[in-house]
């Protein structure tokens, strides 16, 4: 890793980070090329990641978590992402959202039904807010849940949802207002949806440009009966909480996107040692160092944001407005830093030889998951004229 690392980090968050390192270079690069090619999703890794106790980072050691903090867990999500952005998607919706909301608004018998499991990597958490014609406005959403005796009654279609077919429970959001009385983001409530309940369908699986080893599915609910127990929190508060939990989601994102621009420019630092033309290596033309040094320094203002942000979690501070920076900043540079890790290498950066048109593939999908850029910046200028 050519970037000189300038975090003051404690001995055990080098050594997790040191851990994560192994695992990435041994266990997810040799395959990501050929997991991405054939669009293969490695189900072994569930049980492999929650063995290293990585499905379970920040959930307190009495929910059988590690119980650590946000920075620890981000250096590893970067580590992931580096080697196989697929995975690193994988670790940080099951992190952050499912297992965020459970650890905030679940009751102790939910927590024990799911969040355990969940941090031991017994059971994948996947997280199910988008629907196809609400996304950015998600508040919008249509399905419908009405309660019926012990249960509701789920009716609809979830969108996108990352590895919504593989998991053992999906946080999912309805409507608990009925269409005479519409509330808006105060009818939707959250819900603990798990595959076995009847009326509960993995729907179309898209084929996407980038993070092909991660699924993305969508769900259909067709009369779903899901217990009343299942209920997450309190009704009509479900959108509060995924906003909430987005704010930790966001980090997650923005360790991905790091990951990603890091590895693009490893990649870019080693071939432009190697290629040579007019008699030398192509480093030694300064248009070449200039964008070396440029992609550098972009990886290094996305990281001080991201660590910055964690930093201010950590300390227990809103952090609304960091996250969405953090997501921002980290996103735009992967974009960019891989589209100019595709020029260095010339036209072997656009073919499937060499990794840099994956990573280029892979960084296009932090600008839009989790809030689009354009929703960032919404949320950040919102932010300046909170009180
Ligand atoms: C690979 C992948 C995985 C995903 N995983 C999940 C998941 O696990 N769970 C889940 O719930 N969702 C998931 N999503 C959905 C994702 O969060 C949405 O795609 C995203 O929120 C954008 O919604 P949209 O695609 O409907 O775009 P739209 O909302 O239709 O946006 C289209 C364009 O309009 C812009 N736009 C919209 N509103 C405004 C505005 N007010 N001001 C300015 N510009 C605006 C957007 O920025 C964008 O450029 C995933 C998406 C992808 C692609």
């Amino acid at each position: 890793m050519p970037l000189r690392e300038f975090l003051p980090l404690s001995d055990q968050q080098r050594e997790v980070q040191q851990l994560a390192r192994e695992f990435a270079a041994s266990e997810l690069a040799p395959h990501t090329a050929e997991w991405d090619r054939s669009s293969h999703f490695e189900r072994s890794l569930i049980g492999r990641l929650g063995e290293l106790g990585f499905l379970g980072m920040t959930v307190p050691e009495r929910y059988d978590g590690l119980g650590l903090d946000a920075v620890t867990y981000l250096l590893v999500l970067e580590e992931i992402a580096a080697a196989d952005a697929s995975t690193a998607v994988l670790m940080s919706v099951h992190n952050s959202l499912p297992s965020q909301m459970l650890l905030a608004r679940g009751s102790e018998e939910q927590r024990t039904r799911f969040l355990r499991p969940m941090a031991r990597g017994e059971l994948l958490g996947a997280f199910a807010l988008s629907e196809p014609e609400a996304g950015s406005d998600a508040a919008a959403l249509r399905t419908q849940a009405v309660r019926d005796g012990d249960a509701y009654v789920l009716n609809g279609t979830k969108a996108w949802v990352s590895h919504g077919g593989e998991a053992g429970v999906i946080v999912a959001m309805a409507r608990t207002d009925t269409p005479e009385d519409r509330q808006g983001a105060k009818g939707i409530s959250a819900f603990l949806v798990t595959p076995d309940l009847p009326g509960f369908r993995v729907g179309k699986k898209e084929d996407k440009m980038g993070l092909r080893a991660s699924p993305t599915v969508q769900l259909v609910f067709d009369n779903l009966r899901v217990p009343a127990a299942n209920l997450l929190g309190e009704p009509g508060q479900g959108f509060v909480y995924a906003l909430q939990s987005l704010d930790q989601g966001r980090l997650g994102i923005a360790a991905q996107a790091i990951g990603i621009a890091r590895a693009a420019l490893d990649h870019a630092v080693r071939y432009a040692d190697e290629r040579r033309q007019f008699g030398s290596p192509i480093r030694d033309f300064e248009a070449i160092q200039f964008k070396l040094a440029d992609m550098a320094t972009r990886v290094t203002q996305a990281r001080a944001t991201l660590y910055a942000a964690a930093a201010a979690k950590d300390r227990g501070e809103s952090i609304t407005q960091l996250s969405s920076m953090a997501k921002l900043t980290a996103s735009e540079a992967a974009m960019w830093v891989t589209t100019q890790a595709i020029q260095i290498f010339g036209g072997y950066g656009y073919v499937t030889d060499y990794p840099v048109e994956r990573l280029f593939r892979d960084a296009k999908v932090t600008e839009i998951y989790e809030g689009t850029s354009e929703i960032q910046r919404l949320v950040i200028a919102r932010e300046l004229y909170a009180a």
